[in-house]
């Protein structure tokens, strides 16, 4: 009831179709083989999906693990699982006195100095419960990470307190497996993690995951895709990088179409059509003058929504199939497109901002590439309070 009202009141609306899920699952599981997990990653409120709307379709989707960047959105993501096994992990952010909220939710955790060891184990002894924690190494990214002169350390620390602290995963970052450029770095990378990965499989034979790969390191490096993926971008139905898309394009040349479909689709719809003289200007200020006599379209869709000021007379929306540019500047709430040349245009057309409509697609890279933003960027950037719907 609620979202049949929200979906009502709102200019726009953000669909999320769980047959591109189910389709990107499928291919990301055939890249990896069996026997290895895939952790869901849905920070950046499920890079744009909605983390509510998007966790229980993941879990309808065979997804059991799935990896927040901070405590907030292990909060968010707690509220919209469903199923019992679902299992949450924090990649970064715990403030310290989150941790005990952490712990006994039985959430797992990135630990990746000595003092946030020497806490869980305090907090986790404090509650009774075994803090699960995955520890995250330094192998060159230079971000966080444990540096290999603490390794023993840590390691007779935590045979020591075994029964508060659970090692649960042993993991690392690429520093940009999605460029060729860094192939060399990404080898050195991979060498330490997996001298690390020796060392520590030695003394707790139990590690549950050893985990690396990224999108792009899965599909770019296969060799790096230890016993669990953390796997974004991908499974959202875009490409890390056209370098990775280019990649597999040659070796699944057979298929001869995208094997990634894209899950969402931002639509809005006409508010007004008008008829604009020619030598008129349209919007704000003399941005923009017609060139002839103009069927101008205002959509309710502005920069506060997401749709850059950037895109000013130079974006695209699709409108009964067809590409309609975007004239003068965007405003807050709304802006204008010309569809003199699109037939019979009238209020209440469907406007698609994101997505396809008839055979004609904005994509996200093309929106991005106007703009110059990349793919995750303006996905993160889809307003929080836009209804998330889910079609099949
Ligand atoms: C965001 C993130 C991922 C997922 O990256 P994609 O490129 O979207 O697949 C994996 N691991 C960590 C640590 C991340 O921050």
């Amino acid at each position: 009831m609620e979202k049949n009202i929200s979906l009502k009141l709102q200019p726009s609306i953000i669909e999320v179709y769980e047959s591109a899920l189910v389709n990107n699952l499928d291919f990301i599981r055939d890249r990896i083989g069996g026997g290895v997990t895939i952790s869901s990653v849905i920070k950046g409120n499920a890079y744009g999906h909605g983390i509510d709307t998007f966790l229980p379709m993941a879990e309808r989707c065979g997804i059991s693990h799935f990896s927040v960047f901070s405590s907030d959105e292990a909060a968010t993501a707690l509220r919209a699982k469903t199923m019992p096994e679902t299992h949450l992990m924090i990649m970064g952010w715990v403030p310290e006195d989150a941790l005990d909220w952490v712990i006994d939710h039985d959430i797992s955790f990135y630990v990746f100095d000595f003092e946030r060891l020497k806490r869980a184990r305090e907090v986790a002894a404090g509650t009774g419960k075994r803090a699960l924690v995955h520890l995250q190494l330094e192998t060159g990214m230079n971000r966080i990470g444990f540096e290999d002169d603490l390794y023993e350390r840590m390691a007779r620390y935590l045979t020591r307190h075994r029964d508060h602290l659970k090692v649960e995963g042993l993991c690392t970052h690429f520093a940009g497996a999605e460029s060729v450029a860094n192939f060399l770095r990404i080898q050195e990378q991979k060498k330490r993690f997996e001298k690390a990965a020796d060392y520590f499989r030695g003394q707790f034979p139990d590690i549950t995951y050893i985990h690396a790969a990224s999108s792009a390191a899965l599909l770019a490096y296969p060799d790096t895709i230890y016993s669990m993926v953390r796997v974004g971008i991908a499974q959202y139905g875009y490409w890390p990088s056209r370098e990775v898309y280019m990649l597999l394009k040659k070796e699944d040349r057979q298929r001869g179409k995208d094997p990634l479909i894209q899950l969402l689709r931002w639509k809005s719809s006409v508010m007004s059509v008008k008829e604009v003289e020619e030598g008129e200007y349209v919007g704000y200020g003399n941005m923009y003058m017609t060139n002839r006599r103009e069927q101008i379209a205002t959509v309710p869709i502005g920069y506060s929504h997401g749709f850059g000021r950037n895109l000013s007379n130079s974006g695209f929306v699709l409108v009964r199939g067809e590409r309609a540019k975007v004239t003068g500047i965007v405003n807050m709430n709304m802006m204008t497109v010309d569809v003199t040349d699109i037939n019979g245009v009238k209020k209440g057309d469907e406007v698609v901002i994101i997505g396809k409509q008839g055979d004609q697609e904005i994509t996200l890279s093309s929106f991005g590439e106007i703009s110059n933003n990349l793919n995750y960027e303006v996905l993160t950037r889809l307003p929080q309070n836009l209804p998330r719907l889910i079609l099949q």
